[in-house]
């Protein structure tokens, strides 16, 4: 009894000890870290999703604007360490928050490029009161076509849209000078299995010929919406990892199982508990599952 109560004591000093230091720590949030990739092209890790920088002749192409007005500053302000040239303009990825909101920060008037479907989200969520999007910064400039190539502020730039992967409204972003490719979270490393915003009308097929068409590339840098920059060999080691668990999951659903019997076949780690920070994600299981019995019914 005694020896309990007393582990029990020394487990609570513990955990006492251990919040104390996490409390001093919290409001310090980590700096965001400025990384090389080619000549007068950087990403930037911190504050949500990945951001890209890339010096143009007389202006500052960024590419995702981070969570958050004071994420979006903070971004601004480390490209100012790099360039005293201006931001001119925002590419997007696709319309999640961690990739969007940081907008707020920006100045008025800059260009703000990204898929046409990526503004409808955004307008939706308006509407609903989802999200926050500032208002203000809706894109400007709308890709429409599979393939769009700029020439921005002297650097080519190929915008580039399979099919809906992430979500409809995903925009690859290829420099094929430099041979970068920014996936948006088409890639998110984080994640072994692909990663569908199924209220945002994403794919896994989608996401299967946008990764195909992405390791097509020449490009031997890809810079993904979360995680460190990566070759094409671990896309190519994603997508065969991908297309064989859905492959599966196809087989399983022609079986007729049901979706905890699939889940638990191919090896599913139960689902989040719900009320967690952010949007609950459905599980690829439940995504493909979900996508092939709609057809089928
Ligand atoms: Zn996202």
């Amino acid at each position: 009894m005694h020896k309990v109560l007393a582990r029990v004591w020394a487990a609570a000093a513990v955990s006492v000890a251990l919040v104390g230091v996490a409390a001093a720590q919290a409001p310090a949030a980590a700096p965001f870290k400025v990384h090389d990739l080619k000549p007068n092209v950087y990403w930037v890790e911190g504050g949500g999703g990945n951001s890209g920088v890339i010096v143009g002749d007389k202006g500052v192409i960024v590419i995702d604007a981070k969570t958050t007005a004071a994420g979006g500053k903070e971004l601004l302000d480390d490209i100012a360490k790099i360039t005293p040239k201006p931001v001119t303009t925002v590419i997007l990825t696709h319309s999640d928050g961690d990739h969007v909101n940081g907008l707020a920060a920006f100045p008025a008037g800059i260009t703000i490029i990204a898929h046409e479907n990526n503004k409808k989200e955004q307008e939706a969520a308006i509407a609903a009161g989802r999200g926050a999007p500032p208002p203000g910064h809706l894109p400007t400039q709308l890709a429409t076509k599979n393939k769009e190539s700029l020439k921005i502020d002297g650097v080519k730039v190929e915008l580039l849209h399979w099919a809906p992967a992430h979500t409809s409204g995903d925009l690859v972003v290829y420099l094929p000078g430099q041979k970068i490719v920014f996936t948006g979270d088409i890639i998110a490393m984080q994640f072994a299995d692909a990663l569908i915003h199924l209220e945002k009308n994403g794919s896994s097929e989608g996401w299967i010929a946008t990764t195909k068409g992405m390791t097509a590339l020449n490009a031997d840098q890809f810079v993904p919406g979360h995680g460190d920059v990566q070759k094409k060999d671990v896309l190519k080691k994603k997508l065969s990892d991908v297309e064989a668990k859905r492959a599966k999951i196809k087989d399983l659903v022609a079986q007729g199982k049901s979706l905890a019997e699939i889940r638990a076949a191919v090896g599913d780690p139960p689902p989040a508990p719900a009320g967690g920070r952010g949007p609950s994600f459905a599980s690829f299981t439940e995504v493909v599952y979900r996508e092939l019995t709609k057809k089928g019914s």
